[in-house]
Parts: structure tokens; C-alpha cells; sequence
């Protein structure tokens, strides 16, 4: 038998139906199945693993070779090291203690979808690279604009994060305001534009800021009300002192839902001053924009249809796996025209007729991350969705009820939606260096017990401890447990080894 002269000419094209063959669809299938089994079993278990990581720096790196393997390795000894390796180095942002930053909820839907996703492996650039991802964003965009309410005309689409929507924002009102043509020459150095945000709003606005050419300086900080929402009557008054100074206002950034105390910026008052001015109103609402399907909190949204704006994150508080954030413009023309470029090579049949996502934002390649946001909004349903909400508000409505209660601890700022901030606080000591030492000692200390996770925020410069309650799996035990934990650990220490150095 003689070789075949083709396989002889092109070895290394023959070497990869090799490799491909290295996993078989038994073989895939086998694999798969493990690794639903290892699934089932860490949802079922997740509580028996510590909240927060306990790995120390290093500690996973060290463990890993320097180099990548020469030859294939068979998947049981991946998955070991996955075990093994990994494994301890995850904080588990799914355990239902996890009450630090904000949550970045999955759900099942949502995993079975994002199996999908990887599965298809498509990518959503235009609409001919997968029609379906185009229609079905395109699709749930309109459902999540209907169940918040925004206005009918606004056209949403999926970025990856918030601080990638706000980068859109401003780029698009830069776009706006210099009629495009800062995108097509570059600044005019005697331009001078000015951004709003409050001391409160998240640094992804200074990000922009700073990407977009404005400069950190021309990001103007407001003061806050002793809520910690936006001061209008403060930015009304930087506005003026701008225009007097030859500045352009461009944007103002609101938040709904501060990252520190979920501090809610009143759209209607600041609205009335950005449509007084036409400078773009962009609305930060990453977390708490979820809360905006309780029709009890419509409210927050009054004036929204004068806006050009606003971004929220299901990835956050609607259960949908990272990364999916939902970005809502006024003008999607506008958005299109800051974005679209269009390459010989891009180029399709279909361009003047259909949406081409990669236009409404700054990366080329898109995941196809409706899918998940689909089988999330269908598998709860509306009602689902907003009895979970309600039920996270209840349970921080419950804490802190315990903690005003309670003569050893301070409500730092009254409780919004569902974050309570707070502090140890023991009857008759004063002392803010001490208080700060007590409360960084007890913070230390939860982390470390593995039975939940907190992280902190300053509030008049005192440092405050925050509980964000809304894992989808946490349960009013879950919280009353924690607030035990959190109780029984100022016990364990003593006033004068919480004043020793943390
Ligand atoms: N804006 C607010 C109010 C936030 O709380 C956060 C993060 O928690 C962000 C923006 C940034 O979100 P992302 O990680 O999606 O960029």
C-alpha cells in the first residue's frame, strides 16, 4: 500500500484531522456530562465553600506552569487542576452571602443558555454573521425598555459593562455636540468641554471622560444632599459659572443607584436643567435600574423621556450571567453615526435594511448575549422577576430594622432598595480613630470566617460596612444568620485588641 500523495504533500494539514480526533462526540459527550455533574453539585453545594476566596497573592499563579504544554493533556487532568488549583482561588459571588459591592447574579436560564452561546460560538458583528442574534437583541432590548418603561421611541442594545455604555455616551454627545466632526479632524485645542457627575457617581464617568479627550479635569464634581443625590441647584450653578467662562457643557452624568449607598439622583430636577441647556443627560442606573420593573419605583424615572440616555445591567440584579448591559439611547441615529465604520471587507447585501450591532459601539465582535437575557425573561417571567426583587428589598427592610434596634450599631444613611450601610458602634465609645479601628477589625473578620461576604464604603469619611441583598438565592434566614454572624463576631473582640493596629 502506498502513501497517499496528497497526506505526504500536506503533513501538517493531516497532523490536525489527528488532533481534531482527539476528542470524539463520545468523547465530548462523556466530558460534558462530568462537568454538568460538577455543576449540579456546586450550585447544590455552594454553601460549604468560604464566601471570599482565602488564597493568598500568588498562591495560584505559583501552582501553574511557566510554560504551556508541548503535548495535549487529557481533559481529566485539566479538570483535576480545575479542582484543585482554581477552584480554592473563586470567591463565590453566587454563594447567597455574598453581600459585598453589587451581586453579578447567574441563574439556571441563564447557564443553560450561556451553554448555548459557547456551544454556537457565534459571533453577532453584523446581522449576516447570525440574524438571530441581531433579532432576538434587537427583540429583548424592546422587552426590557417596555417592562422599565422608558420611552417608547428609545432603541437599546447589549454592551458588555457599564462603563462601557458610559464611554458610549459620551462619545456620542461629544459626536453631537461638535456635529461629528471631532470623529473626523480630531479636538480643536481651544475647546474646552465640561462633564457633570456628583462627588457620588461611579469613576467609570471619569474613565469616559479621560478615554473620550475631555480630560479629568474638565470632569466637574457636584455635591450631594445628605442623601447623597446630586445637588441640582449646585450644578445648575457650575453650569452658569461655565457658560461665563467660555466652557461647553456636554454631558451630565445622573446616577440611579450610587455604587457606595445607592443614592438616587433626581432625574426630573436635573432633567429640567440639561433640556434648559441641551447638554446630554446620560442616566447611570448599573445596579439599582433593575428595581425600575417595580412599577413602585417608576417614579425615579420621571422626565426620562427629555434624557438622551441610560444604561442598566441585567448582569447585576436581573440574574442574567456577566456580561450584558443594557443601553438605552434616545437617538440611536446619533449613536450609529459616533460608530459605524464600514470597511470593504464588512460590507453586506443587507446594510441599509437591518441593525448591524457593531455600530452602536466600540468593539467589532459580539457575543450572542440576548440569548440568556431570552431564557432568563421567559423562564421567571415579569412577576417572577419582581417578587424576587421585592422579596431582596423586604429582607434588607428587615435588617435594618435590626440594626436601628440594636444599641452597639449605626445606620450610617437610611436604607435604599436594598443596601443597608452600617457600623459597629458601641454604646459610650465616641472616638471616630476608634470606631474606624473596630469596624475595619470586624470586617476583617467576617471575610475571613468564609460565612459571608461584606465590603465597606466611606459616609462623612467614616468607614461604613455594606450588605447588598440580592443574591437570587438569599433567603431571610440567609440574613438573619448573617446578622448573627456579624453580631457574634463584635463579641469576639475585645475593645482593646479592636484598637490594636488591623
Ligand atoms: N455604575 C455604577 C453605579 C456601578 O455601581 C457600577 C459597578 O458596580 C458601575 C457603573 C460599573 O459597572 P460595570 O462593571 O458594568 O462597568
Amino acid at each position: 500500500m502506498h502513501n497517499d500523495p496528497i497526506k505526504t504533500q500536506y503533513p501538517h494539514a493531516e497532523f490536525l484531522v489527528t488532533l481534531i480526533a482527539h476528542m470524539t462526540s463520545s468523547e465530548f459527550k462523556k466530558e460534558a456530562y462530568k462537568i454538568v455533574d460538577f455543576m449540579v453539585n456546586y450550585i447544590e453545594s455552594i454553601e460549604e465553600y468560604p464566601v471570599k476566596s482565602q488564597v493568598k497573592p500568588k498562591e495560584i499563579l505559583d501552582q501553574l506552569p511557566d510554560d504551556m504544554p508541548l503535548s495535549a493533556e487529557p481533559m481529566d487532568e485539566i479538570m483535576r487542576d480545575f479542582r484543585e488549583i482554581i477552584m480554592p482561588g473563586i470567591t463565590h459571588w453566587q454563594h447567597p452571602n455574598f453581600y459585598a459591592y453589587f451581586q453579578a447574579n447567574v441563574s439556571p436560564p441563564s447557564i443553560l443558555a450561556e451553554m448555548l452561546t459557547a456551544t454556537l460560538g457565534v459571533q453577532g458583528m453584523k446581522w449576516e454573521t447570525s440574524p438571530a442574534s441581531t433579532e432576538l437583541e434587537e427583540k429583548m432590548m424592546s422587552w426590557l425598555a417596555r417592562a422599565i418603561q422608558l420611552p417608547d421611541e428609545w432603541q437599546g442594545v447589549i454592551q458588555s459593562t457599564a462603563s462601557d455604555s458610559t464611554l458610549c455616551a459620551i462619545l456620542t454627545a461629544r459626536e453631537r455636540q461638535s456635529n461629528f466632526r471631532i470623529n473626523e479632524q480630531g479636538f480643536n485645542t481651544s475647546q474646552t468641554y465640561r462633564v457633570y457627575c456628583s462627588t457620588e457617581t461611579h469613576s467609570s464617568a471619569e474613565k469616559a471622560a479621560k478615554i473620550a479627550g475631555i480630560g479629568k479635569h474638565n470632569v466637574v464634581k457636584v455635591g450631594t444632599d445628605h442623601q447623597l443625590a446630586l445637588s441640582p441647584e449646585q450644578l445648575e450653578e457650575f453650569i452658569r459659572q461655565d457658560l461665563v467662562a467660555g466652557h461647553i457643557p456636554l454631558c451630565v452624568m445622573a446616577t440611579l443607584g450610587t455604587t457606595s449607598t445607592l443614592a438616587m439622583d433626581s432625574i426630573e430636577a436635573i432633567v429640567n436643567i440639561t433640556s434648559k441647556h441641551n447638554i446630554w443627560l446620560h442616566i447611570d442606573a448599573a445596579y439599582a435600574g433593575s428595581a425600575l420593573i417595580l412599577p413602585e419605583y417608576q417614579e425615579l424615572i420621571a422626565g426620562i423621556d427629555r434624557a438622551d440616555s441610560f444604561v442598566f445591567n441585567p448582569h447585576k440584579w436581573l440574574f442574567t450571567n456577566f456580561d450584558c448591559s443594557a443601553y438605552f439611547v434616545k437617538d440611536a441615529e446619533a449613536l450609529k453615526n459616533t460608530f459605524a465604520i464600514l470597511p470593504e471587507y464588512l460590507k453586506t447585501s443587507t446594510d441599509s435594511v437591518v441593525n448591524n450591532h457593531c455600530d452602536w459601539g466600540i468593539p467589532l465582535g459580539r457575543r450572542f448575549r440576548s440569548l440568556k437575557l431570552w431564557f432568563v425573561l421567559r423562564y421567571y417571567g415579569l412577576n417572577g422577576l419582581q417578587e424576587i426583587l421585592r422579596a431582596h428589598i423586604e429582607m434588607a427592610r428587615w435588617l435594618e430594622q435590626h440594626i436601628v434596634d440594636h444599641v452597639d450599631f449605626e445606620l450610617m444613611i437610611s436604607r435604599s432598595m436594598n443596601l443597608v450601610c452600617f457600623r459597629w458602634h458601641p454604646s459610650g465609645i465616641d472616638a471616630e480613630e476608634q470606631l474606624e479601628l473596630f469596624n475595619q477589625k470586624l470586617l476583617n473578620k467576617i471575610n475571613a470566617s468564609g460565612k459571608l461576604y461584606l465590603t465597606h464604603t466611606r459616609i462623612d469619611e467614616k468607614l461604613t460596612l455594606r450588605m447588598s441583598i440580592g443574591q437570587l438565592k438569599v433567603t431571610l434566614d440567609h440574613v438573619r444568620d448573617s446578622w448573627h454572624t456579624i453580631v457574634n463576631t463584635c463579641e469576639t473582640i475585645p475593645y482593646d485588641e479592636a484598637t490594636a493596629s488591623v
